[in-house]
Order: C-alpha cells, then sequence, then structure tokens
C-alpha cells in the first residue's frame, strides 16, 4: 500500500478549513484533532479490467471521515462517517471486491455517462442526423448504455497538492461509444475536504456535437446499517416542480406544480409517509428552484437515528430523487447484510431524462469548442 500523504503547515491545520468549493462562499471554523486521523490519499491494487489496472484509492481527511473510490466505473465503494454518538458507519452501499461490481451492481456509487437516465427508446437527433442507442431499460436507453461509464476503467491521478485529497479520472469516450458521437474526453475530479464534503467537478470536450449529463449513482442509508430503510429519512428538496413520467419511466415533458401532491419536500418530510401514494415509489426528477447558476443548496436528507445528515449542493438543474424501489434482496452487503427494497436512495444531480427528446427542457447538447462544466457536494456531517 502506497500512502500519499497531504502536507499540511501548522498555520493551515489550526486554521480555518473551507467546507467546500465556494459553498455559500463562507469559510468555516472547525477544532482540529490532529491525533485523530492521518489525512491524505492511500493506493491499493484492486485487480484488473479490459486488461488495465484497477485500484482502490481511499481519501481520509482530518475528521477520520474516510471515502473509497476505485477507478473501475469512479465507483464509491464506501464512505465511512461518524454519526451522532462519534461512532464511525458506512453511509452507502458497495462492495469489497471488484468481481462483485463485474457481476451485479445497480450502478452502486458509480459515475454515471455518457447520458445519466433515460433517452425515451433510446433514439435521438442532432442537427437532422438520428442516432440510435441501446435499449437497456425495457424500451429505453439508461445510463449511457450496457457499458457506460460506471463499466470502463478509467485513468486515476492522485492530487495532494496545496492541501487537496483529490483523485482525478480521466476517460476518452470514443466516437460511436455506445452509439453517441463524437470524441468525449471527459473529467472528474473528487475532493474530500475537511468539512466532510465530497466535491465533484465534472468536465467534458468533444469533437463533434453529442449529448452529456454526467452524474454520480451513489445509494446512501444514513443510518450506517441497511437494517434500516431509508422509509425513516426525512427530505427536503428545493423544488416547486417535477417531472412527471409514463409507465417506462420517461418524462411526458409536463413540469407540474408539486403542491399537494407528495412530491412537496419543500418542507421535510419522512420518506415512509407518502411513498405508498407514488406507484411504483419514488423514482422521479426534480425541477430545482433555481437562484443562480452556480452552487446551491438544493437538497437535505436526515436521519434521526444516528443523527447524520446529507447536503447537496450543486449547479445542476435536476435531482433524480430514487427510492431503491429495485433493490429486491438479492444483494448482500461486504459484512453480510441483505439489501432490501429501499434499503438506499440515491438523490443524483442532473439534466432532466429524456433531454434530448424535450426541447422545454435544460438543454443536454455539448458542441465543439464548448465545454461542459459542472459541480456537485455530497456534504454528511451530523446535526447538533
Ligand atoms: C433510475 C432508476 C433505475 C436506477 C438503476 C436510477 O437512476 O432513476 O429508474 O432503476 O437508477 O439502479
Amino acid at each position: 500500500m502506497n500512502m500519499i500523504k497531504r502536507m499540511f503547515g501548522t498555520a493551515l491545520l489550526l486554521g480555518m478549513f473551507f467546507a467546500g468549493c465556494g459553498e455559500a462562499g463562507k469559510p468555516e471554523e472547525k477544532a482540529v484533532d490532529k491525533a485523530t486521523a492521518t489525512p491524505g490519499i492511500a493506493e491499493t491494487d484492486w485487480g484488473t479490467a479490459d486488461g488495465k489496472p484497477v485500484k482502490l484509492y481511499t481519501l481520509t481527511n482530518v475528521n477520520g471521515t474516510t471515502v473509497k473510490i476505485t477507478n473501475y466505473g469512479g465507483i464509491i465503494t464506501s464512505w465511512v462517517t461518524k454519526d451522532k454518538a462519534g461512532n464511525m458507519g458506512n453511509v452507502v452501499m458497495g462492495f469489497d471486491s471488484l468481481a462483485s461490481y463485474q457481476k451485479a451492481s445497480p450502478y452502486f456509487g458509480a459515475i454515471i455517462g455518457r447520458y445519466g437516465n433515460r433517452i425515451g427508446k433510446g433514439t435521438f437527433a442532432i442537427d437532422g442526423t438520428t442516432y440510435k442507442l441501446a435499449a437497456n431499460d425495457g424500451p429505453n436507453h439508461l445510463h449511457g448504455g450496457p457499458k457506460g461509464f460506471d463499466k470502463v476503467v478509467w485513468d486515476a491521478q492522485p492530487d495532494t497538492t496545496g492541501g487537496n485529497t483529490s483523485l482525478i479520472l480521466t476517460y476518452l469516450s470514443k466516437d460511436g461509444e455506445e452509439g453517441y458521437p463524437g470524441n468525449l474526453k471527459v473529467k472528474v475530479v473528487y475532493t474530500l475536504n475537511d468539512g466532510d464534503g465530497l466535491v465533484m467537478e465534472y468536465s467534458a470536450e468533444t469533437d463533434k456535437p453529442t449529448v452529456v449529463n454526467l452524474t454520480n449513482h451513489s445509494y446512501f442509508n444514513l443510518s450506517g446499517d441497511v437494517g434500516n430503510t431509508i422509509l425513516n429519512h426525512q427530505l427536503q428538496v428545493n423544488a416547486d416542480k417535477y417531472t412527471p413520467v409514463d409507465a417506462t419511466l420517461i418524462p411526458t415533458g409536463n413540469m407540474v406544480d408539486v403542491t399537494g401532491t407528495p412530491f412537496d419536500f419543500r418542507t421535510p418530510f419522512k420518506i415512509g409517509d407518502r411513498i405508498a401514494n407514488v406507484e411504483g415509489g419514488y423514482d422521479h426528477n426534480f425541477v430545482l428552484d433555481r437562484h443562480s447558476t452556480g452552487m446551491e443548496l438544493v437538497a437535505t436528507l436526515y436521519d434521526t437515528i444516528s443523527g447524520r445528515q446529507l447536503e447537496v449542493i450543486t449547479t445542476e438543474p435536476g435531482l433524480q430523487f430514487y427510492s431503491g424501489n429495485f433493490l429486491n434482496g438479492s444483494l448482500k452487503t461486504p459484512e453480510g447484510k441483505t439489501i432490501v427494497k429501499h434499503g438506499a436512495l440515491c438523490l443524483e444531480t442532473q439534466h432532466f431524462p429524456d433531454s434530448p427528446n424535450k426541447p422545454d427542457f435544460p438543454t443536454t447538447l455539448l458542441k465543439p469548442g464548448e465545454k461542459y462544466s459542472t459541480q456537485t457536494i455530497y456534504k454528511i456531517t451530523v446535526r447538533l
């Protein structure tokens, strides 16, 4: 195991830390106990895929929070953090071997691309040319296709310069890969900061017009124990509207007011309170009530058992709230616990599903010379 330690100045260690890149732009003051953690990035061999080495990286911050990420699919395999009693627990679904991800994973923790969520009938057109993608979810195309960005080996570079704890992942998605036009150069930078935020910076460039919608597919259970479902978690989402879907989960194209519906999370609601009124469970895109194009806090998830809360801060216009409806008890955690229906949930920051076929939705078109650039922070702390 190769340990790459961050170089800290004493002044930095005892001083002020920024909780997240530009997040409300405010520095957070924090007492730091040097003895509790060895901040940095550790790297370990994790097998091979497509003839390329796969590694597992452990990012650790001053609070002793650890996030493990593999360059296979850019997958976050675990996120261990304190609860209100100070006990550490893993708050995301994941496996402890590459083989498990290759065998069957419902996109646990992965980078999703080239297009996160669905494209209706796997078809879209750009400048009069129609592109046909694989239908891998009933009649539709889901999460970039059968071999999306969640199943490729990314080039990885740990970055500990300037006090960072970052992992830089890059991937070249060739023209025609999974049916999409254009060579797409993609970069995803994960940074674990000392405010317990995991910053995700996504960027991409293309040499032909294409569509791009990148996200992360982490499944959270803040209790740290899949024995508790997420039905007891409280969710708050800044969204006045959501995008209703048809029977195959493709948006109808309407943006509907959440008032008086089970989709009204403008004030916090226990997920289990109204889920029975949503056919199939929550699997919907929320139209975020944004006030700028910058980073904004858009959703907060809270678990009373552990006291942990997750804040979602993003530049994106949409949030897919997926309540783990298709988890069916067939998968187990590394500790052998069964992952049941609603055992975990996803809050995927994104552009809206099927945008390439919905002219009224914010565009996902990327042209040569343009730069795709989005940012999301998942910040997990204990509510005091
Ligand atoms: C989708 C679900 C899908 C799941 C796959 C989510 O992003 O909204 O419909 O089943 O991903 O794990």
